[in-house]
């Protein structure tokens, strides 16, 4: 080539490169955001007991920017014609174990930090799969894990963390063996491995449970999870026992407040509940044993009920990991408390889905399809109940303030709403089947099986599973 063809040769590919570059500029400028129009659907709000029949639902970005009776026209937008189907918002846990997803002896004497984060990957995936699209922790290390979900680099729904929880010595939280205990006040034992995992604290006075409950917001909790009475898996704690004193819970609150956000309690009876509300706990875990008057007091004061309601099931007795002299105790619960449900309606306190279950991933998952179907002959209604896993979850998951890693609404279909949607063949008003509730638990089959009626799971705008 000669100098002259040379230079012409660069001239041009300098030509083409300043033409590459400006087309990418105005690109990058004018690139329009993506969309998803999801039309002829049938829409479950999550407030209200109808279907807006064939409705339409544009998704722009990570929100919900139109809702229309009439077609919307969206050039360039991804079409998901969702005819006969229901569009709803996607599925929230108001209470789970991702980070204990082991039996108790297992993960006190045969697991590592690897072991638990390894695992949780898989459980949150199915979660999603599920069509759940946030839950909340409550109880371990799940940072990692939030921060790699957020980041794209491994699928699940939104977390939010409660980091380890804090138990008092003696309390819920204390999984120390007999021996490690310690039999002194200046020999406090060894720590368990749940607390060397960071599944739990221990902590006793108020230094301590501020130290623990500043630890867990400088990890990035979301949320302050206490130990405040006795539990059905701890070995050291009547279940009747009311944990940490009042000054103990007020110094967590108000910790807790000077990073926006609110503690949740494990808790079950009238006596402890009454003395978190004087600290303004907003969160009540489980909750069996209280009356109406504790009740009314929760709903005036705006606090969550989020129980496990498979606590009270005669199905529960058929675990096959329930020691045989529990079983009379379970099912005496379960009698006892058959009209818990029923109370806190007619109490109109707020209630949110649980599915709070220790244990394997197949048998959390199991747990978590029966008590969907389980809540809705314990509160009458499938309405009740998708609302529990839907608007009223979103509501509570707010409590978290600028901790909330969620920069929008939650648990509902409405303009300006993230975009965490389900579609659904089939209405779930109906037909509890169609997200996944079974009467099946410890006789279905541990295997993972998709939820067929799912066809399409999207969360923050971003489509996870479409089989359409
Ligand atoms: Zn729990």
């Amino acid at each position: 080539m000669n100098t002259l063809a040379k230079s012409i040769m660069n001239l041009a590919l300098c030509f083409m490169a300043l033409v590459l570059a400006f087309n990418s500029a105005w690109a990058a400028e004018e690139a329009a955001p993506s969309q998803v129009l999801f039309s002829n659907v049938n829409i479950f709000n999550g407030t209200e007991n109808k279907l807006y029949q064939n409705h339409h639902v544009l998704v722009t970005r990570n929100k919900i920017e139109r809702i229309s009776a009439q077609p919307i026209s969206a050039d360039g937008a991804d079409v998901i014609d969702g005819s006969g189907k229901t569009l709803m918002p996607g599925l929230i846990d108001g209470h789970a174990h991702v980070m204990i997803n082991a039996h108790f002896d297992t993960v006190e004497k045969n697991m590592d930090y690897g072991d638990l984060n390894i695992r949780a990957v898989r459980v949150m995936q199915r979660f999603l799969n599920d069509g759940f699209t946030s839950v909340r922790d409550m109880g371990g290390p799940a940072f990692a894990l939030k921060r790699n979900i957020e980041s794209g680099r491994v699928p699940g729904p939104r977390l939010y963390p409660s980091g380890g929880f804090i138990s008092q010595t003696s309390g819920h939280g204390d999984f120390r063996d007999r021996a490690d205990g310690g039999f002194s006040a200046h020999d406090a034992g060894d720590l368990s491995n749940f607390e060397r995992m960071g599944i739990g604290n221990v902590a006793d006075g108020v230094p301590e449970v501020l130290k623990a409950v500043r630890l867990n917001l400088r990890n990035g909790a979301t949320q302050i999870k206490i130990m405040a009475g006795g539990g059905g898996s701890s070995r050291f704690d009547p279940i009747d026992t009311t944990q940490y004193s009042k000054e103990e819970v007020c110094a967590a609150v108000e910790a807790a407040a000077d990073w926006g956000t609110y503690v949740a309690a494990h808790v079950f009876n009238d006596r402890s509940v009454n003395r978190l509300l004087d600290c303004g706990v907003k969160t009540f875990e489980h909750g069996f044993f209280i009356n109406e008057e504790t009740m009314q007091r929760i709903a005036k004061e705006g606090g969550y009920v989020v129980p496990q309601m498979w606590g009270l099931s005669p199905d529960l007795s058929k675990n096959p990991l329930m020691p045989a002299d529990k079983i009379p105790l379970v099912n005496d619960l379960g009698e006892q408390f058959a009209d818990f449900g029923e109370k806190l309606l007619r109490n109109n306190v707020k209630v949110v889905f649980a599915s709070d279950y220790v244990g394997v991933p197949e048998d959390a998952e199991r747990a978590r399809r029966y008590e969907i179907w389980w809540r809705t002959q314990k509160f009458g209604s499938n309405f009740e109940v998708l609302k529990q896993m839907t608007s009223t979850a979103g509501e509570m998951l707010e409590l978290s303030g600028p901790r909330n890693p969620a920069a929008g609404k939650l648990g509902v279909i409405k303009v300006g709403a993230l975009a965490d949607i389900i579609l659904v063949d089939g209405n779930p008003l109906e037909d509890i089947t169609t997200i996944g509730g079974t009467d099946k638990w410890f006789d279905a089959d541990p295997e993972y099986k998709e939820i067929e009626t799912l066809k399409v799971i999207m969360k923050d705008g971003e489509i996870y599973k479409n089989t359409l």
